[in-house]
């Protein structure tokens, strides 16, 4: 949840954090441990909020949820904040999952198709998550824009895929729709995959996309600069990766954990790198 106060993060937003989780290190270690947050947990949290008058919120950003009333209850949360702010923007990265694999229980798959979509105003699904929420298998840039359109009739006037592959040449397509006043456009950039598995950067998209969109209002720069910030960022992480690692070696985990304090110039004034085509 963020708004624009007096005391600012990086991109000029101040931000209310709410963990979904606690643990000692994100998943793609080999063992994790920590709590999962329940509803409860979160109807508290946000009664704390409100009961301090610091619930007034410009928009929301959700990401990984793992439990299915965890999400109803955003759905509920949303919906309060929007009776009290009507042009609050709701932010939806539906994580469920990648490379064919669900990573969260498959009863929330409903729920982010019937609760989470109508209320959300902006989703950043991957390829994985868009074709679990559309049915359909996305072989191509003509899949990608069906799927989109089909997203938006469901709800969110803005849809990102953050990335997809389905290029003869194994680069990446990240592609942007919008219908938000009465127009519809799409734009979509297209880039290489680094040879690498990297963890977060589908949080890091989420969070440029919203502070780009909200600062240049223009889905065609939001999307080029949070392309142009994340790959700053994973090529920074790689080749410090490589060095720790040592010649020949693959780096650990923890050798690729993003470089973000590092990249803090990138993220701030992204380099001016990719230029994204109007579909
Ligand atoms: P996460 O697993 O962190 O939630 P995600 O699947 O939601 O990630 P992705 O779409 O995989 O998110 O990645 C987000 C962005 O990160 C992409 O748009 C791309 O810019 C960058 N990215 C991630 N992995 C790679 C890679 N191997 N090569 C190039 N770019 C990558
Ligand atoms: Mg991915
Ligand atoms: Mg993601």
């Amino acid at each position: 949840m963020c708004a624009k106060r007096e005391f600012d993060q990086v991109l000029g937003f101040d931000v209310s954090t709410i963990n979904s989780v606690q643990f000692s290190n994100h998943t793609g270690y080999k063992c994790f441990k920590g709590q999962v947050l329940n509803s409860d947990d979160l109807a508290c949290l946000y009664d704390g909020l409100q009961e301090n008058g610091i619930s007034s919120f410009s928009h929301i950003l959700t990401g990984y949820i793992g439990s299915q009333s965890f999400l109803e209850k955003v759905a509920e949360i949303v919906v309060d904040l929007k009776k009290k702010n009507p042009s609050l923007v709701y932010v939806c990265d539906p994580v469920m999952g990648d490379n064919g694999e669900m990573y969260v229980p498959a009863e929330l798959l409903p729920v982010y198709i019937d609760k989470i979509l109508p209320i959300a105003d902006i989703v950043t699904p991957n390829q994985f998550e868009v074709e679990k929420l559309t049915g359909i298998k996305i072989t191509s840039e003509e899949d990608a824009i069906e799927a989109m359109k089909i997203l938006h009739s469901r709800g969110p006037k803005t849809v990102v895929i953050s990335s997809s592959e389905f290029s003869s040449d194994g680069s990446i397509t990240s592609l942007a729709s919008t219908v938000a006043n009465g127009k519809k456009e799409v734009y979509k950039v297209q880039f290489q995959k680094l040879n690498a598995v990297f963890v977060g950067t589908g949080d890091l998209f989420a969070a440029c996309l919203l502070a780009w969109l909200e600062k240049d209002k223009d889905l065609k720069l939001a999307l080029e600069k949070t392309i142009a910030t994340l790959q700053s960022v994973i090529k920074r992480t790689f080749e410090k990766a490589k060095a720790l690692a040592g010649e020949g070696n693959r780096p650990t985990p923890a050798q690729m954990e993003l470089q973000l304090v590092q990249s803090k110039t990138d993220i701030e004034a992204p380099p001016n790198s990719y230029n994204a085509v109007v579909l």
